[in-house]
């Protein structure tokens, strides 16, 4: 489905970037992980080690310059870029009278600045091909305030959801599809203090109509298909894998 499909993905040494790099590479992808985690070198060094293709590339998404580095090393060793999956992110949940300024920027610096900066270069390689599809990671929290705190959190999701559209409408003659993926919440570093906080958790799973977290492996499933042809006719759609929370 992904054969010989090359594709970068953001926040690739934990979480659910991990698991998606895992299962691109599982569908024959060749997989750039990019992180500034280092142990996105073991994430690749196990792709590798079970059959797959996969780099790892150290890559904080807020700095252009190293944008423009990974994107050519990328081009340079397998010759195109198909695929981008802006999944790098923060949480920082607090309510906004007591949150500072260094947390909205940071918040709004790594979560939407870095989906810019990834799909500004990405985007030239991808037009000379006339070919591409950018999957760019919001949340439920793109759509409803899920949880207190959440407010400069729902701010960038709901930014990454327009600026895809937006991206969408400026790259469709160019054969380059741009959709959002909107998890709901799944188990992964980022909600590690969920689990543990009985309140936190049966708030959360209250409204989760499946009544579980999800695990990563569940989206990448997702991601997978908004990669390939097989999601050819989708592009500045929304796509929702929340357990059905934003259906009640
Ligand atoms: P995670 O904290 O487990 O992993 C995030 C990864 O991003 C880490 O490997 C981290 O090193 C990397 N990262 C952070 N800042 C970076 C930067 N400046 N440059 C490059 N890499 C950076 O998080 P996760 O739960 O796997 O979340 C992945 C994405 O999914 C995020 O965008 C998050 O907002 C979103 N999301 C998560 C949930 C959830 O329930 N876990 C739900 C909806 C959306």
């Amino acid at each position: 489905m992904l054969k010989d499909k090359v594709v970068i993905v953001t926040g690739g040494a934990n979480g659910m970037g991990e698991a998606h790099c895992r299962l691109l590479a599982e569908r024959g992808a060749a997989v750039v992980v990019a992180d500034v985690n280092p142990r996105g070198e073991n994430v690749a060094a196990d792709i590798v080690r079970r059959g797959g293709v996969a780099r790892f590339r150290s890559l904080d998404v807020r700095d252009r310059r190293q944008w423009q580095v990974i994107v050519e090393a990328t081009e340079s060793e397998f010759g195109r870029i198909d695929g981008l999956v802006n999944n790098a992110g923060v949480l920082i949940r607090q309510p906004a009278h007591e949150l500072s300024v260094e947390s909205w920027d940071l918040l709004f610096d790594i979560n939407v600045k870095g989906t810019f900066l990834g799909s500004q270069a990405v985007l030239p390689a991808m037009k000379k091909a006339a070919r591409g599809s950018i999957v760019n990671i919001s949340s439920i929290s793109g759509f409803v305030a899920n949880m207190p705190g959440m407010s400069a959190y729902c701010a960038t999701k709901g930014a990454i959801r327009l600026f895809t559209k937006g991206l969408a409408v400026d790259y469709a003659e160019y054969n380059i599809r741009v959709n959002s993926l909107h998890p709901g919440t799944i188990r992964t570093p980022m909600t590690a203090d969920f689990e543990s906080d009985a309140d936190k958790l049966n708030m959360l799973l209250g409204t989760t109509i499946l009544r579980r977290l999800g695990e990563p492996r569940e989206i990448a499933e997702v991601l997978a298909f908004l990669l390939s042809d097989a999601s050819s006719f989708m592009t500045g759609s929304e796509v929702t894998a929340d357990g059905g929370f934003t259906a009640v």
